[in-house]
């Protein structure tokens, strides 16, 4: 199972930002579309960087409220971990693992196509499951 199967059920939106907005546009729009992360793009729409929840709240707590008006620039992650259409969801699982965090943009061939939350995965993983117990009921019945 590979993260292009992913996209082709849940789609390929992404919620993107500009650098220059402030956390509170980011608070809002995570609010708006219920997610927990957007990524940033420069002017160019190449990734400059991801903004989570966590990241907001970090910046509250250690700023108080007027971090609410500091630019998205000042507190995402740059260094974002990223995968392909065609890495398996096995891979992806690590990724999220490993770096302890829940969401990990899709980029193929340098062009952003989607993100892959740690929802999408566990929904895929379930249903997967399911199939395997139906399959082995089909077959147990069988014999
Ligand atoms: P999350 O678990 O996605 O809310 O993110 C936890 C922390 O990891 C935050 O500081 C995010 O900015 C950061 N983060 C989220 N996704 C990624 C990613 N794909 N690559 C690198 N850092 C990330």
């Amino acid at each position: 199972m590979t993260v292009a199967s992913i996209l082709a059920n849940k789609g390929t939106d992404i919620v993107t930002v500009n650098p220059d907005e402030s956390l509170l546009a980011v608070a809002q729009l995570l609010d708006k579309n219920k997610i927990g992360a957007v990524v940033a793009v420069d002017a160019d729409g190449k990734l400059a960087g991801i903004m989570s929840e966590r990241d907001v709240v970090r910046a509250v707590a250690r700023g108080g409220p007027e971090a609410l008006g500091e630019a998205v620039a000042t507190h995402m992650t740059k260094k974002v971990v990223t995968c392909k259409n065609e890495d398996r969801i096995s891979s992806v699982m690590l990724k999220m693992t490993e770096g302890k965090f829940r969401h990990v943009p899709v980029v193929n061939g340098g062009k952003l196509a989607g993100i892959i939350s740690i929802g999408d995965v566990v929904k895929r993983r379930i249903a997967d499951i399911e199939t395997e117990w139906q399959a082995m009921q089909d077959y147990i019945a069988a014999g």
